[in-house]
């Protein structure tokens, strides 16, 4: 059912984390009310949205009560209840659909449908099994990274291999299995493009954001990349070609390798607002989480414009009580905190935007705080 959602209508959130309370802020802004289901009474979108059902994320009846209550339903994190959304898609408009998290939600079926619709990956195999590993590992080669074909986020539920040493830390992983084994890319940086579409197939497309990851986290997204145009064009117009196959609604990140060739690998497809799309909320015209409840609601999408160079640097567990003082240090940043009551290590808690027409200025000066 796709109705049309004006102004005054409801947006349903399952999941209640950053990425859903910087949507409810977006959606806000434009007259809409949001309602938020999340399992924790004090999450992040709980606080800033009009109404939350207490309740875990595959609880049908709170999902219908989420449907009955809303205009439009959406989510915040790929792991959605499948069967839960099925159940309630002739009483609410999803125009996401199903389809998009049944082929995201697992790095096997991500990376064949990115295969059989030409976009290139890093070279792959599934894996069922323990044996399975052993043949497979002949044909992909080392150095590569295992890792479970559902559930990772965050570098979790992966190893890299570089030799024969590293095949002790597989045996947790195999336990896991499906998994998914992939040839490590030769890449000269990590990049990503937030794509959004919506209902009428109209596109919004963010310039390339430059990710740099420590601990396999991601610590800073420099947009524009550092990559030659030439490539930033073609990482753009490939993100609009993976969103024309998925037939998206919504935002899509889409996590790429820059390879030392200067082509382009998709390394992974997020469904939803991304970290390192937080950036657009100051830098660019319209925000990736404005452009979101734009295409579910089917609203127009406008042309992104980049409005000044910025860095965004995360805000983890470990950096907040050093962030706190930067406050009264750093006039011109922009210090986001999500609210979240427990302070743990590598756990985000916000994140910090910079808009600088001296990059390399500004990297350092991150650098020299002495927090990150
Ligand atoms: P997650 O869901 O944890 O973000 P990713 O598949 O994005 O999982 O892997 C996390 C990080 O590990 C990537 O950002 C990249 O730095 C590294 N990585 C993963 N797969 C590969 C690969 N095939 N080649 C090179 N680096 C990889
Ligand atoms: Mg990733």
């Amino acid at each position: 059912m796709n109705k049309r959602i004006e102004q005054g209508d409801t947006i349903g959130i399952i999941g209640g984390g950053q990425l859903g309370q910087m949507l409810a802020f977006s959606a806000k802004a434009t007259g809409m009310k949001v309602i938020v289901l999340d399992p924790d009474p004090t999450c992040p979108t709980g606080q800033v949205c009009d109404c939350q059902i207490v309740a875990p994320y595959d609880d049908v009846n709170a999902i219908q009560q989420l449907a009955a209550e809303a205009d439009v339903i959406t989510y915040e994190f790929e792991n959605v209840d499948l069967d839960a959304l099925d159940a309630v898609k002739d009483v609410v408009s999803i125009p996401q659909g199903t389809e998009l998290l049944r082929i995201t939600k697992d790095r096997i079926r991500e990376k064949t449908f990115l295969k059989e619709h030409g976009f290139q990956t890093a070279k792959f195999a599934a894996i069922n099994n323990e044996h399975d590993f052993q043949i497979k590992l002949e044909k992909v080669g080392f150095p590569c990274y295992l890792k479970t074909c559902e559930g990772g986020y965050d570098g979790k539920g992966q190893v890299r291999l570089n030799n024969e040493d590293d095949l002790k830390q597989t045996k947790e992983i195999l336990q896991h299995c499906p998994c998914i084994l992939e040839k490590a890319v030769d890449f000269k940086c990590e990049c990503s493009v937030m794509v959004g579409r919506n209902v009428d197939g109209d596109i919004s497309v963010f310039p390339v954001s430059e990710n740099i990851h420590r601990n396999q986290i991601l610590h800073e997204s420099i947009v524009p990349a550092r990559i030659p145009s030439k490539v930033a064009v073609h990482a753009e117009e490939t993100a609009v070609a993976i969103a024309q196959a998925l037939d998206l609604c919504g935002i899509l990140g889409i996590e790429m390798f820059i390879g030392n060739d200067d082509q382009v690998y998709i390394n992974e497809l997020a469904p939803r607002p991304h970290n390192s799309g937080h950036y657009s909320i100051e830098a660019c015209n319209f925000s990736q989480f404005d452009i979101h409840n734009r295409a579910i609601c089917n609203w127009p999408m406008p042309q992104i414009k980049l409005l000044q160079p910025v860095v965004m640097v995360n805000v983890l567990g470990q950096h907040v009580s050093g962030v706190r003082n930067l406050i009264f240090e750093k006039l011109d940043w922009h210090f986001h905190d999500y609210g979240k009551s427990e302070v743990r290590l590598n756990r985000k808690m916000g994140h910090i935007t910079i808009l600088t027409n001296q990059l390399d200025q500004t990297l350092k000066e991150i650098d020299q705080t002495g927090i990150w």
